[in-house]
């Protein structure tokens, strides 16, 4: 028979992957923790309005790359493709604004769903991480948030990633700036794929972030937001600059970056690497001061970003960072014959009640097959268990690092390798 195979562009996570996942995951919670960060988990599902109106109908993520569908009532439900508005939402649906200011959220482990060409660094499903500070207006939020993400990857070993910022303004410059867009993509109109045509009018500033080729040949001399910005978005820029500067992060001008959603307002920025191929920002993120009102929430300002998963391992291993081994076991007990058998099967619950990693054999091994397992496991202990044992009540403990023995008593097995 066929065998199924997983769908196109997802990935499994098998024992020899997930511990590098553990690894990561264990350092992103500390370090939320020490930022003043909690965790928050949303739904997978969530109404596609909320992308519609969150991430921005013009948005190549909502016109291209969004899993839809109606389920059985007939609702049309979208697979997260971001983690944003998902948070925005449980923030505004469990009156999280009652808190006290700013409400520092994290979420972890969360699959993300685009409907993309698979390629290297670039799935149907992925994972992310993401920040979100909501309630204040200060740069030196931007920075924290910016410094989280940058504290993360020099903790994980990670040398070789470049911060670019930018600030795309807010909608006071915004007009400006769109209107001087639009001027300038109307003289190649002709050239650009048809999505821009149509962002022309509804939003010029998306075919900034447009991946067709002729779309990002024309946008490379497009106007640029830094030369559009107020006074107020100057200054607040220039702030986060500052702060960055006083922590000694290194960063660089982009006037690139736009973003590909539509929520971003003020800072932006993309955390890259030039080490995984084309597919190289790792962490991209942002102020975000409109989106709480848009999602029907009182005016509150709010600054974030989104990390991959996926992208972070894979900078990580370019850079030839060592993950921990995976866990060995302890203890392996070995057994010849059935009365010993069931006694290494009793010891070796006991010994993981008392929460000891402990193994046996399930497989009816020989004696010396059992020892070769063990070593597989890299068993840090292993002790042999047959009759004469049984009848003495007493086993040997060998240390496989050393090779060094010890006879123990049966009934303090286990409190002999608590103490260890
Ligand atoms: P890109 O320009 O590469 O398409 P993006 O701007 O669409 O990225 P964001 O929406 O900012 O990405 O998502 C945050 C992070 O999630 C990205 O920086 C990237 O690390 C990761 N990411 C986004 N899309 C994918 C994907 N399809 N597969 C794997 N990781 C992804
Ligand atoms: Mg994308």
């Amino acid at each position: 028979m066929q065998q199924i195979q997983a769908p196109k562009g997802t990935k499994d996570i098998i024992p020899s992957e997930s511990h590098k996942w553990h690894y990561i995951e264990d350092e992103i919670r500390k370090q939320c923790e020490l930022f003043g960060a909690s965790e928050v988990r949303t739904p997978i599902i969530e109404h596609t309005e909320l992308f519609l109106r969150g991430v921005g109908d013009t948005t190549d993520i909502v016109q291209k790359e969004m899993y839809t569908f109606l389920d059985k009532g007939g609702r049309s439900i979208t697979l997260k493709p971001e983690g944003t508005a998902g948070i925005v939402r449980a923030f505004l649906e469990n009156r999280l604004f009652n808190e006290p200011m700013p409400q520092k959220l994290y979420y972890l482990y969360s699959p993300t769903f685009r409907y993309e060409k698979p390629q290297a660094g670039r799935y149907r499903e992925h994972h992310q991480f993401g920040v979100e500070f909501i309630g204040s207006y200060s740069p030196k939020t931007d920075a924290e948030v910016i410094i989280l993400a940058m504290t993360l990857f020099k903790k994980l070993g990670i040398t070789q990633l470049g911060l670019h910022i930018n600030s795309i303004g807010c909608p006071v410059c915004r007009k400006a700036y769109n209107a001087a867009l639009h001027d300038y993509f109307m003289g190649y109109a002709d050239d650009m794929c048809q999505t821009c045509r149509t962002r022309l009018d509804t939003n010029p500033m998306r075919i900034i972030d447009c991946k067709v080729p002729q779309c990002k040949e024309i946008a490379k001399h497009a106007p640029r937001t830094v030369d559009y910005l107020c006074d107020d978005c100057k200054e607040h820029f220039e702030g986060v600059k500052r702060c960055l500067e006083a922590t000694g992060v290194e960063y660089k001008v982009d006037p690139d970056i736009v973003r590909g959603l539509d929520y971003y307002t003020g800072t932006v920025f993309e955390v890259v690497s030039d080490r995984i191929g084309a597919q190289g920002t790792v962490c991209g993120g942002g102020r975000y001061n409109g989106l709480i009102e848009e999602l029907g929430g009182q005016s509150l300002p709010a600054v974030g970003f989104g990390m991959g998963m996926e992208r972070l391992i894979a900078v990580m291993e370019n850079n030839e960072v060592n993950f921990p081994a995976p866990p060995s076991v302890t203890v392996y007990v070995a057994a010849m014959g059935e009365a010993a058998r069931l006694k290494a099967f009793a010891l070796v619950q006991e010994l993981r009640s008392k929460g000891i990693s402990a193994e046996f054999d399930h497989m009816d091994r020989s004696l010396k097959a059992q020892l070769k397992y063990a070593n597989k496991l890299g068993s840090v202990y292993t002790t042999v268990l047959g009759d004469d044992e049984l009848t003495a009540g007493s086993v040997r403990v060998k240390c496989m690092a050393d090779g060094t023995e010890e006879a123990v008593e049966l009934d303090r097995l286990a409190d002999y390798f608590d103490m260890k």
